[in-house]
């Protein structure tokens, strides 16, 4: 099939219902530049209940997901030489946009979602990648993966009207993103700097920069402190080159899992 690929391996299919109403990433699947496949746990669960979780070895509460129905769901999809399967856990690497741009050279994503207590330990060794959208524990992987959907389909090429969108946006390089107005020009006596319509570009693009840098510094510092100075400017010296320098870096900051 042309297009990126997404296969989810969930035992809730119903909550991908929500990409059918999302805008850019609907629009991607309309335009078969990806294709969202989804994989029924269940189908693959054992016995006549179709069982697909347990209860724990050793004890304790919850329910734990098997291994055999999540290794079978993972043996019937057909893999592309550039694949990578991403388990989504609490646990794991805490997604970064760096790695959704690295992703982009992919052209399958296989996403596996927990759910319970999360899955028998040995659903690890499936991963190349263990993957947590944030330090805090949601009940299930689905929106997990409907996030790393989201955010790589809006970086693949012809998904997003104005690709140039992309390059001074937040995490890009380090920075957020300045501030955006749109009319009206006075809204509840809050006025738009008299800088953007000022017609000089310019000072306009200097003006959005140092916003840039005042913002990161004021609300993630964090950020700006993770790289080192010398670095961090060379990195802004030309924002356009910005996607590809991340691509570059790619396997000096990720090795593979
Ligand atoms: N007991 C587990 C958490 C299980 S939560 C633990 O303490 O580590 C159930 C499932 O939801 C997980 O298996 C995972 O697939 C998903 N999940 C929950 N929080 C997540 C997060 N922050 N990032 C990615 N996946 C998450």
């Amino acid at each position: 099939m042309s297009g990126f690929n997404f296969d989810v391996i969930t035992l809730f299919p119903k909550a991908f219902e929500l990409i059918n109403n999302l805008g850019v990433i609907t629009r991607a699947i309309d335009n078969n530049l990806i294709n969202v496949n989804l994989h029924d746990l269940r189908e693959f669960g054992e016995g006549c209940y179709r069982q697909v979780d347990d209860k724990p070895y050793g004890g304790g509460s919850g329910m734990v997901l098997k291994p055999g129905p999540i290794y079978e769901a993972h043996d019937s999809i057909n893999k592309s030489s550039k694949s990578k399967t991403i388990l989504m856990t609490p646990q794991g690497k805490v997604l970064k946009q760096k790695d959704f741009i690295r992703w982009t050279s992919l052209d399958q994503l296989i996403i596996i979602c927990g759910q319970y207590e999360g899955f028998d330990e040995r659903v690890r060794c499936l991963a190349d990648e263990e993957i947590s959208i944030g330090d805090y524990v949601l009940s299930g992987g689905e929106i997990p993966a409907i996030t790393i959907i989201n955010g790589v389909t809006r970086l693949l090429p012809g998904t997003l009207g104005d690709p140039n969108s992309l390059l001074d946006e937040s995490h890009n390089n380090f920075l957020l993103e300045y501030p955006h107005y749109t009319r009206p020009l006075i809204f509840r006596e809050m006025k738009v700097p008299d800088i953007l319509i000022s017609g000089n570009h310019k000072e306009i693009s200097l003006w959005r920069k140092t916003k840039m840098y005042e913002r990161t510094l004021l609300k993630r510092n964090d950020l700006i402190k993770m790289v080192n100075v010398s670095d961090f400017h060379q990195r802004n010296t030309d924002s356009n080159d910005n996607l590809n320098f991340y691509l570059q870096e790619e396997n000096e900051t990720y090795p593979d899992w």
